[in-house]
């Protein structure tokens, strides 16, 4: 008796699992918690349904993420932030056809929180788990369905900058790229965020410097500018250059950064932007590449937006910026990119575990 019901209760989920995949609309529930923010998304087709994000506060004191109170913050956060995703979404738990989540790179206690929900909950409710690599995410967030955004044609060129990556991508297909620069030491949100620091302000810096920038002359300060080969880039040697700078000023003056908050923010930046934009050119005129695309958090920063779009004029390239809420880190991103792994039926197994060095 009990080998028929056996085989019984196969056929059935077999059959069900076989219907979802033959239905033409696909929903994902997309799960990231690489950093400091647990999020949840579920997207119908590349229409997002609902991408709720939970931001850690308690890092701001500590002047960056602390690993350790960010796994935990992720442990509190993941559920509510996933009942709220599937009810904003407006759709019932069993309309879920996979669940795709974050396996790296990033803090491996809160890729781990992620990891272990979305395979819980795939085994729960016996639908397959994908698995994204974070920095797909960020390059296929450009694939988010968006009337007034045009998606990028392949191949083209992504510059990814976040607060642990600073990369020149290849993107050849969804999941066809190859990173032809990286940096050799900081990223360039850490450039942001450590010089921040340096001024006495709170993490994460890039969107304080971004805003204060808005109101200092550019031109004002001109600090060095790495010499590294290729496509490659460093950022370490600014930061240094930057507290020399500092405390050369303070000797004159000790209310220099307060005197001269705005036209500080905005030279670094404009540092900053002019580093990553060298290597850039350099790199799309040398692919013959016409289409380039930004992505990471340092994406959101308003100076790197402009200065793609006058660049993009003069070189009559294609651009493609990420609206706000998809270049900070977002699950609606790691949805998209789950989509494009569904498409080739490409599950993960419940024996993945999560990754804090994933390459693309
Ligand atoms: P992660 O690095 O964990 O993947 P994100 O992709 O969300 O996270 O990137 C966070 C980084 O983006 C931080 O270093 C932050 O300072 C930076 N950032 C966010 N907004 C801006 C901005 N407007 N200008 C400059 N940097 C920014
Ligand atoms: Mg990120």
């Amino acid at each position: 008796m009990v080998f028929p019901t056996i085989l019984i209760i196969f056929v059935i989920q077999f059959t069900q699992r076989y219907l979802k995949l033959a239905k033409k609309d696909i929903i994902i529930l997309g799960i990231e918690s690489s950093c400091d923010d647990t999020s949840a998304s579920i997207i119908k087709n590349e229409a997002i349904y609902s991408n709720v994000i939970a931001s850690q506060k308690i890092h701001e004191e500590y002047g960056g993420v602390v690993p350790e109170l960010a796994s935990r913050a992720h442990q509190q956060n993941i559920l509510p932030v996933v009942d709220v995703a599937i009810k904003k979404a407006n759709i019932s738990i069993s309309d879920i056809d996979a669940i795709a989540f974050t396996s790296g790179p990033g803090l491996l206690g809160s890729l781990i929180v992620g990891t272990s929900f979305a395979k819980a909950m795939a085994l729960g409710l016996n639908i397959p788990i994908i698995s994204v690599n974070h920095m797909h995410g960020h390059v296929l967030a450009h694939f988010i369905d968006d009337k007034d955004k045009e998606k990028p044609t392949f191949p083209f060129i992504c510059l990814t900058v976040s607060g642990g990556h600073t990369q020149i991508v290849l993107v050849k297909d969804y999941l066809e790229m190859e990173v032809i620069g990286t940096t050799i030491d900081d990223a360039a949100g850490e450039a942001f965020d450590k010089s921040a620091k340096l001024l006495g302000l709170s993490y994460p810096g890039g969107p304080l410097i971004d805003k204060m920038a808005q109101s200092g002359n550019p031109n004002k300060y001109s600090f060095t500018k790495p010499k590294v080969t290729g496509y490659d880039y460093s950022f370490s040697g600014l930061k240094t250059n930057i507290l020399q700078f500092l405390n050369r000023e303070k000797k004159k003056d000790p209310d220099f950064i307060k005197n001269n908050i705005n036209d500080i923010c905005a030279s670094i930046q404009k540092t900053i932007i002019d580093i990553l934009f060298d290597k850039l050119i350099e790199a799309v005129e040398e692919h013959n590449i016409n289409e380039v695309a930004i992505a990471g958090g340092v994406s959101a920063n308003s100076e790197l937006r402009a200065r793609l779009v006058s660049e993009g004029k003069k070189r009559e390239w294609k651009t493609h910026i990420p609206k706000f809420e998809y270049s900070t880190d977002n699950a609606a991103m790691i949805a998209i990119a789950g989509r494009y792994h569904f498409l080739k039926n490409d599950f993960a197994k419940q024996s993945i575990s999560a990754s804090s060095r994933l390459n693309i």
